[in-house]
């Protein structure tokens, strides 16, 4: 927000600001990328001792987090600034040095640097960036063949929020089992086809049936020795695919998301899970519904990786591929060496870019 935008607010939400921003510098402070110094707990001011070895976030809950550390789970507490800001300076898979109090009690000493993050703005306060996950190794966007219909639209914006939060990124295609069979060839269906462009992306591209197990050890053996999430429009079979990855696992399937009365969803907590082979699940409904956080216009055709070979022949530098004479893009578009589809996503993000400004 700038200055303007500040002058216009009522005096309540300015002081709101001004001690947000105080609790920012603190949670910067506990950010800093190396630790120089002991931590130190504010309240005390009294220097406790760092532990040696890292600590992954596992869950967060109000004022504590549960860390795994040496093969063990382990209660964390954090400190008073961290708390404050807690939904964008700490989420699952970020990675910490803890201390230890005298008292026995574990204390977050720094937030280690982020290798990637999945945001969304912040639903109460839209300027704000709530980080759903960190340290994400993979985010698998899970598809359906049917049931419901494939939605290559939103399959793009998954893959434009992964690769702007600096996510690799695979996509399942679920429910193979009901691929529409002609002369007995599952290949023939007719929403394969549209399915092709994905194929030939840089990307793991798998077809799986939590139902008939196909493809769920290919899926297995992608996963493996990575800390992965599972995104995609609900009922698509995340919880399914998850269940037939690990049995033992508890995930329940067909679950709903929760609605409170006023029917807006209620936050719920993310968790880590470890599989075998040392593959871990974030696993947050709220990941789901991502969005496309601080994406500039001019990053966006960046995140669609078949423009790449094209855009060096526009006319002009700073081409947006929309409207611009001799566009290169816009033309293999038209002119089917594109796939139309991708290009219309590309076309409807930017304009939704623009409205935003
Ligand atoms: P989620 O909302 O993405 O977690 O989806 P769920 O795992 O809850 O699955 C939604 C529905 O699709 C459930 O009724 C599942 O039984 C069904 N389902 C999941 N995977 C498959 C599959 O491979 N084939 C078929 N035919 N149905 C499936
Ligand atoms: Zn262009």
């Amino acid at each position: 927000m700038d200055e303007h935008d500040y002058d216009d607010l009522p005096l309540r939400q300015k002081r709101g600001l001004r001690r947000s921003a105080r609790i920012d510098r603190r949670a910067e402070r506990l950010r800093a990328p190396v630790p120089v110094q002991p931590a130190t707990d504010t309240a005390t001011e009294v220097a406790d001792p760092v532990l040696p070895g890292e600590a992954l976030v596992v869950a967060i809950t109000r004022g504590q987090c549960e860390v795994e550390m040496g093969g063990e789970i382990l209660l964390c507490h954090l400190p008073k600034a961290l708390a404050l800001v807690q939904k964008s300076d700490l989420a699952v898979g970020d990675r910490l040095r803890v201390a230890r109090r005298s008292s026995g009690e574990l204390v977050v000493a720094q937030v280690l640097p982020r290798r990637s993050r999945l945001s969304r703005p912040d639903p109460l306060l839209a300027h704000r960036e709530r980080v759903l996950a960190a340290n994400l190794d993979l985010a698998v966007v899970v598809t359906a063949l049917r049931k419901p219909a494939l939605a290559t639209g939103l399959l793009d914006r998954f893959l434009v929020a992964l690769a702007h939060g600096g996510v690799p990124a695979a996509v399942v295609v679920n429910k193979y089992d009901l691929a529409e069979t002609q002369g007995g060839d599952a290949a023939s269906d007719p929403e394969l086809a549209r399915l092709a462009p994905y194929r030939a992306l840089r990307m793991p591209f798998l077809f799986c049936s939590a139902r008939s197990g196909l493809g769920i050890e290919e899926l297995r053996q992608l996963l493996a020795g990575k800390t992965v999430v599972f995104v995609g429009h609900s009922g698509v079979g995340k919880s399914s695919l998850l269940a037939a990855l690990s049995p033992e696992l508890d995930v329940r399937v067909g679950e709903v998301s929760t609605m409170n009365s006023r029917g807006r969803h209620t936050t719920t907590r993310a968790r880590i899970y470890r599989l075998a082979n040392d593959t871990r699940i974030i696993d947050t409904p709220g990941i789901r519904e991502f969005g496309l956080w601080k994406l500039d216009r001019e990053e966006l055709s960046g995140y669609f990786e078949e423009f790449e070979p094209l855009t060096p022949q526009c006319r002009f530098n700073d081409c947006s591929h929309s409207h611009e004479p001799s566009c290169a893009v816009r033309e293999a578009a038209a002119a089917g060496a594109l796939d139309a589809s991708r290009y219309e996503t590309y076309l409807r993000i930017l304009a939704s870019l623009e409205t935003e400004r």
